[in-house]
C-alpha cells in the first residue's frame, strides 16, 4: 500500500526536506509507492533572514519573499491549510478547513513565532527584526535617528538549555546598526548599548551564549566604541517613559529599543500535548541524534521548533535535513533509521555592513570566531539573492 509522508509547515525547514525526499526517494514515487503531501498556514514562502537587511534600508523586503508552490517540486502535493489538531496516536493530523490529513510518516516543521507580550510593555515600547513588519517599522526609527540611545535586549526561553531564534543575529544587528549609523553621519552622536541576560544558554553573566565569542565580543565592540553590559536580564518595559527594566533590578533609558523578543512555537505544537517545555513555550521534544519526537515512532522534526540546544537556524536546518531524510527513507527500505545529527551549524554571520564571518559549531564544540572579511560579506548576500533558493529547492 502507498505510505503516506505528510510534512508540516512551508518554511526553511518543511521546504528542504520535502524536496530533499523526493530526491532521496524518486524511484519508490516513480513505482507510485510514495506520496509527499505538505500543508501550511501560508502560500508565501518568507526567507526569514532578509529582515535584518530591510531594518537598515538594504532591501524592500518583497526581494526575500516568493510563492511556496513554486519551490516546491511537483511530486510534491501542496495544500494552503494551518494544522490545528495533531492526532499522533491515529495517525493523523487536522487542518483548520476541516480536512483530515493520514500519514505513516509526520514530519513538524512549523518554526517558532514571537512573543513580545510576554515581556510587560516590550510589545508597546520595543521593537524587533524578527518580522518584515517589525523590520520596516525599525528601519522607520532608524531613519530618523539623529542622537540618543539605541539599547539592544536579549530574551532566552524560560526553557532551559534553549536558544532564542537565530543565536547570532543580536550581534550582527548592532555591528550593522553601527555601520548603518556612520554611512548617515550620526554614529558620534548615538550611543550603542548591546546588553545581555545574566543567564543565556552555556554562559553566565556573559555577552554571548557560548564562551568563546562571549570572551572575544568586548574587543570587537570596544573598537567601534559600542558599550555593553551584562546581566541585564529585561523583565518589564515602561513605554511612555522609555525605561528597561532588568530582572537585576537596574533600569536604562532608551530612545530605541532593538530587542530579542521571547520566542514560542506555534500554536498547533503547543496545544498538542507534545511538548512538556517550561512556561507553554512549546518545544518539541526532539531526540538528539535521530531527530524523532521522543516517544513517537513514526514523527520527526527539524528546524526552530524543536527543543535542542542548537541555533535556531537555517544553517542547522541544512545539516539536520540530510539526516531526516536518510531516517525516513532507511525506515521505509530497511525498517530503521540509518543517520544521526551531530548538532552541526553552518552559516556566515554578518558583522557588520560589509564584513562576513564564517562559523561553524557542533553538539562538541562551540563556534570559534573566525577573521570576518568581505570576501565572506559577498558570499553572504549572495546567499541571500540565489543560493537560499537553490537550497530551499533542494539543489545545494
Ligand atoms: C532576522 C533573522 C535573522 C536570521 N539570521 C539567520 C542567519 O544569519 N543564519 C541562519 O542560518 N539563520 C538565520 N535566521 C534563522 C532562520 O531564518 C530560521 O532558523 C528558519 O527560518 C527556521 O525555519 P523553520 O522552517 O523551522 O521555520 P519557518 O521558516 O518559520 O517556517 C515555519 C513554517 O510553518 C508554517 N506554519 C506555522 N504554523 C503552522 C500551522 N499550524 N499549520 C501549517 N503551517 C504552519 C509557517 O507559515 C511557516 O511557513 C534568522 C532569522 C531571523 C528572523
Amino acid at each position: 500500500m502507498k505510505k503516506k509522508i505528510l510534512i508540516v509547515g512551508g518554511g526553511t525547514a518543511g521546504t528542504m526536506t520535502a524536496n530533499n525526499l523526493v530526491n532521496k526517494l524518486m524511484p519508490e514515487i516513480d513505482r507510485g509507492e510514495i506520496e509527499i503531501t505538505m500543508i501550511s498556514d501560508s502560500k508565501i514562502h518568507v526567507y526569514r533572514p532578509g529582515a535584518m537587511y530591510v531594518a537598515f534600508h538594504k532591501a524592500a523586503g518583497h526581494e526575500f519573499i516568493r510563492d511556496q508552490r513554486s519551490l516546491l517540486m511537483l511530486e510534491v502535493a501542496f495544500k494552503v491549510d494551518k494544522a490545528v489538531e495533531i492526532n499522533s496516536k491515529e495517525n493523523f493530523v487536522k487542518g483548520a478547513s476541516g480536512e483530515i490529513y493520514n500519514y505513516d510518516f509526520l514530519v513538524l516543521a512549523t518554526g517558532c513565532e514571537v512573543a513580545p507580550e510576554r515581556i510587560p510593555g516590550l510589545k508597546e515600547g520595543g521593537d524587533w527584526f524578527y518580522s518584515y513588519e517589525g523590520a520596516k517599522k525599525i528601519a522607520r526609527k532608524f531613519e530618523k535617528l539623529k542622537k540618543g540611545r539605541v539599547l539592544v535586549t536579549v530574551n532566552f526561553p524560560k526553557t532551559p538549555d534553549i536558544p532564542h531564534q537565530c543565536g547570532i543575529a543580536p550581534v550582527e544587528t548592532t555591528m550593522m546598526l553601527h555601520d548603518f549609523l556612520v554611512e548617515k553621519g550620526v554614529r558620534d552622536d548615538v550611543e550603542i548599548v548591546y546588553s545581555y541576560p545574566t543567564k543565556s544558554q552555556a554562559v553566565e553573566n556573559g555577552l554571548f551564549l557560548q564562551a568563546p565569542t562571549s570572551e572575544v565580543l568586548p574587543s570587537i565592540f570596544d573598537s567601534i566604541n559600542v558599550k555593553y553590559k551584562t546581566s541585564f536580564t529585561l523583565s518589564k518595559v515602561d513605554p511612555d517613559k522609555k525605561i528597561a527594566y532588568s530582572q537585576e533590578g537596574e533600569e536604562m533609558e532608551f530612545d530605541i529599543l532593538m530587542s530579542t523578543p521571547p520566542f514560542i512555537a506555534a500554536e498547533v505544537i503547543r496545544t498538542s500535548g507534545l511538548s512538556q517545555a517550561l512556561d507553554n513555550e512549546g518545544w518539541l521534544p526532539t531526540d538528539r541524534k535521530t531527530l524523532k519526537v521522543k516517544g513517537l515512532d513514526n514523527v520527526y522534526t527539524l528546524g526552530d521548533t524543536v527543543d535542542l540546544s542548537v541555533s535556531k537556524a537555517g544553517g542547522t536546518i541544512h545539516n539536520q535535513v540530510d539526516v531526516l531524510i536518510a531516517n525516513i527513507a532507511g525506515e521505509l527500505r530497511y525498517g530503521y533509521p540509518t543517520e544521526s545529527y551531530d548538532g552541526k551549524v553552518i552559516a556566515i554571520a554578518q558583522m557588520g555592513l560589509q564584513c562576513g564571518m564564517p562559523l561553524w559549531y557542533d553538539y562538541e564544540e562551540d563556534v570559534k570566531p573566525t577573521p570576518c572579511s568581505k570576501l565572506g560579506s559577498f558570499v553572504r548576500l549572495g546567499f541571500n539573492k540565489s543560493l537560499y533558493w537553490a537550497a530551499a529547492r533542494g539543489m545545494l
